[in-house]
């Protein structure tokens, strides 16, 4: 396991929670295949387990409720493709959707709002299914002991380095991309299911056609977007499908009205900048009230816990980890504690101050796959939401090179005021109606200009261009709590 040491700094930092970050491969899968419907289930169980504990939606239950409810219209028609449906919404701000062995179909929040009907819904959690029907997400499952593709550039290593967060079980599945051709055969799949269920087909396209349109990069966490993972031009000839789809006998009684468009009030767009963003050249962390200066040029991701910052030759990186009271006793020593549990070298620690926070650092010395021999600045700060560690790592060789910066970044470390912290607000969907004369830009610039005109086009599925037939619904972003 690459940079092992890191993850164990990681874990000795936030003990109980990422002490479970173990691979948990069933017993028989290493070689095996095929898997047995009870692996397929064990697997799927288990990572469930471990999105469901790191990336729960704290505010996602209509959504979720909405995704169970069409998903369980699905699991009729989908049947024994898998013991058990289950459908969940994941707290990922990236646009994407993915599917676990055992019949675990996942939506992220991000996702949503590109959706803009029940049978928008429905279309993507049918593709889903039919990648676990046709046996896509068990191959996605055993060919993750491959090297993810390197052509995803740099959230590749900071993946690696939150495994602790999306776990081994479950990393293959979201890093995957189904070629063209496994697309295809599950959008045709999809088609037919979606008319045994009483949706429309026609769905599954027009979902594609707004995806495809979208030019998005990781989210903060590094989970990828749909673009990232799904071929595009894999839309569907339905007039070619036809014959297949008038074979198919539809539900008796069509799902209810369409309301779906209300569900999307108040969600959050994108990643949530209370958890973390970049301003400047400076790291903020307005839940947990605490910031630090990262050098130019460095790629940031962050959790509601952490920050990782990676050096552009990724041969250095900035950790920020906070550590929950209850799970660490502070100490005179804290800073050696922490970084000979997690695998470090003993070395003599000092005391010192931090922006008035008192602080204990020490610098030491281990091993880390792939990075080889590495030399460590670590530090401890206790803020007043609790300590944070602060640790620099480079390869023994660079460490010279970047000892400055670790250095810098240590002493950046500040506290946010209450203010600073509630005045950054995340950006939410809020519905509106159309007013005449409006053009896309028109409607950006009302609500701020917080999104591009562009993106409301694509939101709404209009060309960005032409002008918004007045007394149409539209999604638009707005700042603000909800
Ligand atoms: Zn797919």
């Amino acid at each position: 396991m690459r940079r092992r040491l890191l993850l164990l700094l990681l874990a000795a930092a936030c003990a109980a929670s990422c002490a479970r970050t173990t691979a948990t491969t069933p017993p028989g899968t290493e070689a095996a295949p095929r898997l047995t419907a009870t692996q397929e289930a064990q697997i799927g169980a288990l990572a469930d387990r471990d999105l469901r504990r790191d990336a729960r939606l704290p505010e996602g239950g209509a959504l979720e409720r909405e995704a169970q409810q069409v998903g369980a219209r699905l699991s009729d028609v989908f049947g024994a493709h898998a013991p058990t449906w289950r459908f969940a919404v994941l707290d990922f701000g990236a646009p994407n959707a993915f599917a676990l062995p055992g019949g675990y179909v996942y939506l992220t929040r991000g996702l949503f709002p590109y959706l803009s009907s029940r049978d928008d819904l429905a279309a993507v959690l049918a593709h889903e299914m039919a990648h676990v029907a046709l046996g896509d997400a068990v191959a996605d499952y055993l060919a993750g002991s491959e090297p993810l593709p390197s052509d995803l550039g740099v959230f590749r290593p900071v993946a690696r380095l939150f495994g602790g967060r999306l776990s081994p079980a479950v990393a293959p599945a979201l890093f995957a991309s189904h070629d063209a051709e496994r697309e295809r055969a599950a959008n045709a799949l999809a088609a037919r299911a979606l008319v045994a269920a009483g949706f429309d087909p026609a769905a599954i396209n027009a979902v594609l056609d707004t995806l495809d349109r979208l030019d998005l990069d990781t989210d903060e966490v590094g989970v990828p977007t749909w673009g990232m993972t799904h071929n595009r031009g894999t839309r569907l000839d339905l007039s070619a499908l036809v014959p297949t789809l008038t074979a198919v006998s539809p539900a008796k009684s069509p799902p209810g009205g369409d309301d779906f468009l209300d569900h999307l009030r108040g969600l959050l767009f994108g990643d949530d900048p209370r958890m973390g963003l970049v301003r400047v050249n400076e790291f903020l962390m307005p839940s947990l009230r605490i910031a630090l200066t990262i050098p130019d040029e460095w790629d940031v991701s962050s959790d509601r816990t952490r920050m990782i910052a990676a050096s552009p030759d990724q041969d250095a990186f900035i950790v920020l980890q906070w550590v929950p009271q209850s799970r660490f006793r502070p100490a005179p020593n804290t800073a050696t504690a922490l970084a000979m549990r997690a695998g470090f070298k003993q070395a003599t620690g000092e005391t010192m101050t931090v922006n008035g926070l008192a602080a204990t650092a020490v610098t030491t010395t281990g091993t880390v796959e792939g990075l080889g021999e590495v030399r460590a600045r670590v530090a401890c700060v206790q803020a007043p939401l609790g300590p944070f560690v602060v640790a620099g790592v480079a390869s023994t060789a660079k460490y010279a090179e970047f000892q400055s910066q670790f250095g810098a970044a240590i002493k950046s470390v500040r506290v946010m005021t209450t203010a600073e912290a509630a005045g950054i607000l995340p950006e939410r969907i809020e519905i509106e109606t159309a007013e005449p004369g409006d053009t896309w830009d028109r409607v950006a610039r009302r609500h701020g200009g917080l999104v591009m005109g562009n993106l409301l086009a694509i939101l709404n599925r209009g060309a960005a261009d032409l002008a918004v037939p007045e007394g149409r619904r539209l999604k638009v972003v707005v700042a603000g709590e909800k």
